[in-house]
């Protein structure tokens, strides 16, 4: 009857329910965002402690059963059913969000509230535990990701409680925890640009072991570097210095030797994969939302047989070095021991060159 694709886990425990809703601080005058209703366990719930619910379902059955479950009681009126994908959508204002969230969509749909212009002032969401753990992951941790850093410069995470997989109907395969979310607000909130701040991350964590001064010498870092340095020359109208270095050697040989001289950074595969944290269903996809996919820092790289130093190569090598080596004395750190500090002083340090991840 349920449909695994859609991540349906029916909570059957209404004592987990009424947890939810309670750690939500409902007013009554808040209007909620509850994504994906399913049959409504949670639903009903929420609509006797607030003035309106917004409930956004994928499955037609499901947004049929809701609608049929409060028909003709006094709920009715306070529920409004969308029927499509919460990722896809424009989503309408809102003050809180709820959500026994289907897996599938965990970090498409945080990333998605926090880049709002006018976040929910609060959201509790149920999660796989380990996504959960990594929300809340510290430097240091074994979870800490690129998801930690995003998550808690943008917001406060905290756990709030665990939830055994038997509370489902069907059990999922792992156990659950729910987390609250609680924006950055008003002056609180970072006046950072989202996909600069990410974009940043996403080189710092492609290797999370990996000392700054590697992770930031790679070809396809450098390329990326380059590419985006260009864009920033000419829109503010800077002379790129063209051409090559002359009798340089080749610069191949000096990005292998950083990154062989790194020990740590030895571990096959891209940490950045993790990002999305242990999935029931690992189908492969990547569920990194749209508007951030530009921002791979894989970027096809064609090597010529022989590349020589372009001075806009050096130029811009030169800029990284300085960055990290004076600027910030970050070239020996790793991303899985820094803070958010550390990144932003790395993001204003680049900044001030002309490089942009954006
Ligand atoms: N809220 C119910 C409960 O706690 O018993 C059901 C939770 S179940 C884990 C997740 C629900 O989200 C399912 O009803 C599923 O159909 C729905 N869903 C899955 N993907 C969705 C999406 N992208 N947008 C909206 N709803 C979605």
């Amino acid at each position: 009857k349920f449909n695994k694709d859609f991540g349906q886990h029916i909570l059957k425990n209404p004592g987990v329910a009424d947890a939810i809703v309670q750690k939500a601080d409902l007013k009554p005058t808040d209007v909620v965002l509850e994504v994906g209703p399913g049959t409504g366990n949670l639903t009903v719930k929420i609509l006797e402690k607030c003035r309106k619910v917004i409930a956004v379902e994928l499955d037609p059955r499901m947004a049929a059963e809701i609608t049929k479950r409060v028909q003709g009681t006094p709920l009715q009126k306070k529920l409004e059913v969308i029927l499509g994908d919460v990722i896809k959508m424009e989503l309408p204002p809102f003050d809180v969000l709820i959500s026994n969230t289907p897996y599938q969509i965990s970090s498409p749909l945080i990333f998605k509230i926090l880049a709002l212009p006018n976040p929910p002032r609060t959201s509790v969401l149920m999660f796989q535990r380990e996504f959960a753990m990594r929300l809340t992951a510290h430097p240091g941790d074994a979870l800490f990701s690129r998801l930690s850093v995003n998550a808690q410069f943008w917001a406060r995470c905290t756990h709030i409680m665990k939830v055994g997989r038997h509370n489902f109907r069907p059990p999922p395969q792992v156990e659950s925890s729910v987390v609250r979310i609680e924006p950055k607000l008003g002056k609180d909130r970072p006046n950072v640009s989202w996909q600069e701040f990410d974009g940043l991350l996403r080189i710092c964590f492609g290797r999370k072991n990996r000392t700054f001064r590697a992770s930031w010498s790679t070809k396809e870092v450098m390329s990326m570097i380059e590419k985006n340095y260009r864009i920033y020359c000419a829109m503010n109208n800077i002379p790129v210095e063209e051409g090559l270095v002359e009798g340089a050697e080749d610069a191949d040989d000096l990005d292998d030797m950083a990154v062989d001289n790194d020990i740590a950074g030895t571990t096959a595969g891209n940490d950045d994969d993790e990002w999305g944290g242990i999935m029931e269903v690992d189908d492969g996809d990547d569920d990194t939302p749209e508007f951030f996919k530009e921002q791979k820092t894989t970027l096809p790289y064609k090597t010529p047989s022989r590349r020589k130093k372009t001075k806009l190569g050096e130029i811009i090598r030169e800029k990284v070095r300085k960055v990290l080596e004076d600027d910030t004395e970050l070239a020996d750190q790793r991303a899985s021991k820094c803070d958010e500090n550390d990144f932003l002083r790395l993001l204003f340090a680049f900044n001030s060159e002309g490089i942009h991840f954006a």
